[in-house]
């Protein structure tokens, strides 16, 4: 058997499309969706993101507005562009480019942000919005995970699915998006964490595998049921001299000697990735139609 390539970047293209379109009608009734990002330091990294985030806006039609500062900017300077941006009436969507040289101010930078702008999905608000089955804005990775393998045809309906990792921003938001009683939900999950023995155990019972934990190989051939799906949320640096850069990208999963025995697989890079940049633009697209919807009653 050779792996289906669950092939983020297309699905992802096809719907930048649909959210092109539907931006386009927005823009015909009066309203651009607008996305605002605060970019605190000079990571080449987090620039490297931000650029993509905004030419991604900037295909689909959306604007985007950057607001910079430097990387010994108090915690006042950011909260007060973090302010500006929430009374933009022309911004339906921020995003705070993580993470900040100060990590110990995040959540409050973070909690800053008004819930009817936070297109990531981080606020406390929105967090349990999501927990109850409330409309609300889902976190962009977990969200473009559960549109990746609908598209794709694999349904998580009555699967058992086996996350690993249980970060605040990608696995429990996905074990319990998997979980709830919904289109994209219904599965029954195990979510696994560096405290769990023997993670072979719950991963090998697994009809699709999320590794989300930042360790390259760190889930093996061995360890995955054939004809399971496989969606490999990591993305770790490995050295390699054979590229310009000194380095490749891979994820967490052996890709190479899972392509022969699951069903389906995402590859690093090129899965996971493009589908949580689109899923910003969704949230920003649906916060401008909230906002259009609200100036018409
Ligand atoms: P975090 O570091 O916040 O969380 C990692 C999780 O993995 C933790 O829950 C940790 O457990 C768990 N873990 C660590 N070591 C092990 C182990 N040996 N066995 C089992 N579990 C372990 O990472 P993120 O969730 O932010 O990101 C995870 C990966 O996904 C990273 O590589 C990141 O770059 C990538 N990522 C990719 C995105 C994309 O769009 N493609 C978006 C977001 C992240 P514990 O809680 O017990 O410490």
């Amino acid at each position: 058997m050779t792996a289906k390539r669950l092939d983020g970047k297309a699905v992802a293209a096809d719907m930048r499309r649909e959210i092109k379109e539907e931006t386009e009608r927005l823009v015909a009734a009066g309203v651009r969706p607008g996305l605002g990002v605060v970019l605190v330091g000079d990571d080449p990294a987090s620039r490297s993101y931000v650029t993509a985030k905004e030419k991604a806006c900037e295909q689909a039609g959306i604007l985007s507005r950057e607001l910079t500062l430097p990387a010994d900017a108090s915690k006042q300077e950011i909260l007060a562009k973090v302010r500006e941006l929430n009374e933009a009436e022309d911004i339906h969507g921020i995003l705070v480019q993580l993470p900040l040289p100060d990590a110990s101010i995040e959540e409050e930078v973070l909690n800053t942000v008004v819930p009817e702008k936070d297109v990531d999905g981080f606020h406390p608000v929105n967090v349990g919005r999501m927990m109850l089955g409330l409309p609300t804005f889902l976190s962009c990775t977990p969200h473009g995970i559960l549109h990746l393998l609908k598209r794709s045809g694999y349904e998580v309906s009555g699967r058992h699915v086996v996350v690993v990792g249980r970060s605040n921003i990608v696995g429990r938001p996905l074990a319990n998006l998997l979980s709830q009683k919904s289109d994209l939900g219904n599965a029954t999950v195990t979510l696994c964490h560096s405290r769990t023995p023997d993670i072979g155990r719950f991963t090998r019972e697994a009809d699709i595998v999320v590794s989300a934990v930042g360790s390259p190989n760190m889930i093996t051939a061995d360890m995955v049921k054939e004809g399971a799906v496989i969606v490999d949320v990591g993305v770790n640096r490995v050295e390699d001299d054979s590229r310009p850069r000194g380095y490749r990208l891979v994820g967490d999963c052996d890709y190479e000697a899972m392509s022969s025995k699951v069903e389906a697989i995402t590859p690093v890079p090129g899965g996971v990735g493009p589908m949580t940049i689109t899923m910003l633009l969704y949230n920003t697209l649906e916060s401008a139609r909230r906002a259009l919807a609200a100036s018409n009653t």
